[in-house]
């Protein structure tokens, strides 16, 4: 292999980030930061429009909380952070690209200069977030080889650790239940030494560990409005305090019964004991929403709990006992946690990595992963009955990936100039309950075309879950130009910008 492409992999995660590497031997190892740690905090702290990634800005939170993005992952596919910082208000993908540039920095102190990474993003994240992911990699400076599904990448590691991975090995039906900071992912998966097939796959984007946290803290807080009348949720430092403080509570709560929580606030102090049953109580809800998804996502893939052998525990919530105990209720299996929690995914990206190089490189790759599009596929028209605009879906979601699929559009007057095709993801049949991804403007259509002239647009989901979209007109042979313009996604040339300010590289060719 090229020894200036080393196979580099970054499980980019809502509260914690990961870049790990293969050695010589093909093991995948993480790379420790400039702080020595084997995790970073997605954290950024900014000061005069640059950013101090990782713990160092972590601890500022208690001081200033107002320059700090804290889960920046939750809002990707948002035109900006739902936070100013230092009064400016940045795109997600643009702080996800500092934190990002920070890993980079890092990992080329200890192993070198290198550019080429495959970063993991939610199976559930749809296509915008999806680009985004790509756009933060680019913007730090990356090329990014690939992006692939953080439970795939779980599965790959644990293929690897379990010595299944490029050999001929029976099949198994794997789930992954992965439980971060910030998103919950279920899929499963069917593996063989040479095939990775995901089968179904569901999520949300707006759960993890920090709604755990969330809940801690409210109900400190409300104990302490009780006493002193007095919200230490107002003040935006006394909160982001609280919460570190909750947090490293929830951790205690896993391995003991109780954890105590001190809230400071305005000279004001309160300490409040919670018990392991009572989080438990306070919590079900959110547990019983990942229950519930994970059961539906068995059905999707049309199998039976005994069809599973092995329940993989990805992410550091799912650490939680109440995970465990929920999912042994649920399947009658003891869950895997085997594998390093933390760990994994970036492992399973730096695998995917050396077998995208090793093919590069016109090697015979070890394993082939296929994937499913974890949304439906829709555009949006009129429903003729109502006259109401509604989604029709072109490609469901759980389809094997790559897929294409033509659909036939019409002119509907004479000498028309142009056609525009809206796109979206999601399961409604109501656009506004989905996810816009974008318009595709198919102009200048060629002049004179007769009303009713066919116009073919094709979709094509890449196997990356990538949408192409393309147009063709069977009756004459002009070439037409189709713009798709996305839905919140930042032009090529603050892209470049951003890139050469955020790591220095200058700009390249980039789709
Ligand atoms: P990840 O994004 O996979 O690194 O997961 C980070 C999340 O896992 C954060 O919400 C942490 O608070 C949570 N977490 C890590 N360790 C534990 C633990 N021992 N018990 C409960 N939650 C944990």
């Amino acid at each position: 292999m090229n020894p200036y492409s080393p196979a580099v992999g970054i499980d980019l995660g809502t509260t914690f980030s990961v870049i790990a590497r293969l050695d010589d031997t093909g093991r995948p190892e993480s790379i420790v930061n400039a702080e020595g740690d084997r995790t970073t905090p997605s954290v950024a702290l900014f000061e005069s429009g640059q950013a101090v990634v990782g713990k160092e800005a972590l601890k500022a939170i208690s001081t200033d909380a107002s320059s700090i993005a804290l889960c920046a992952k939750r809002d990707m596919g948002h035109k900006v952070f739902h936070q100013a910082l230092e009064n400016k208000q940045y795109p997600p993908e643009v702080i996800e690209a500092f934190i990002l540039n920070k890993l980079r920095q890092d990992a080329v102190a200890q192993i070198g200069k290198f550019s080429k990474v495959v970063i993991t993003v939610p199976a559930y994240f749809d296509e915008v977030r999806r680009k985004a992911t790509q756009d933060a990699g680019y913007m730090a400076g990356f090329e990014v080889l690939d992006i692939i599904n953080e439970p795939t990448a779980a599965a790959l590691a644990y293929g690897y650790q379990a010595g299944l991975l490029g050999k001929e090995t029976a099949q198994e039906n794997v789930l992954v239940y992965d439980l971060g900071g910030g998103t919950f992912d279920v899929t499963i998966m069917r593996i063989g030494g040479h095939d990775f097939t995901t089968l179904a796959t569901d999520g949300d984007v707006q759960l993890g560990g920090y709604d755990w946290d969330q809940r801690l803290l409210d109900m400190v807080a409300e104990k302490f409005v009780q006493d002193f009348y007095l919200d230490p949720r107002e003040d935006i430092c006394a909160r982001g305090k609280l919460w570190r403080e909750c947090e490293d509570a929830k951790r205690t709560l896993s391995a003991r019964q109780k954890a105590t929580i001190t809230c400071d606030f305005k000279g004001f102090s309160k300490r409040v004991e919670i018990t392991r049953e009572e989080f438990e109580q306070m919590t079900q809800d959110l547990l019983d929403r990942t229950r519930f998804t994970t059961t539906q996502t068995l059905q999707a893939a049309g199998l039976q709990w005994s069809d599973i052998s092995r329940i993989l525990l990805v992410g550091g919530s799912s650490r939680m006992p109440a995970v465990r105990e929920m999912l042994r209720q649920v399947t009658g299996q003891e869950p895997d946690a085997s594998s390093a929690a933390d760990e994994a995914v970036a492992w399973g990206a730096a695998i995917h990595a050396g077998n995208l190089l090793a093919l590069h490189a016109g090697n015979t790759p070890s394993f082939a992963i296929r994937n499913v599009n974890s949304h439906s596929l829709g555009v949006i028209g009129t429903d003729p009955a109502t006259r109401l605009p509604r989604v029709g879906v072109l490609i469901p979601r759980n389809s094997k990936l790559p897929v294409a699929v033509r659909r036939t559009f019409r002119t509907q007057k004479m000498n028309q100039k142009s056609i525009l095709v809206q796109i979206v993801e999601g399961e409604s049949s109501s656009p506004e309950n989905c996810t816009f991804i974008g318009s595709c403007k198919v102009r200048p259509l060629p002049p004179m075309l007769p009303a009713g002239t066919q116009i073919i647009v094709t979709f094509r989901y890449e196997p990356d879950g990538r949408l192409r979209v393309s147009v063709a007109i069977p009756s004459i042979n002009t070439a037409i130009t189709e713009e798709f313009t996305r839905e919140n996604n930042l032009p090529k040339t603050l892209l470049d910008g951003w890139r050469q300010y955020i790591s220095g590289e200058s700009p390249t060719d980039y789709q």
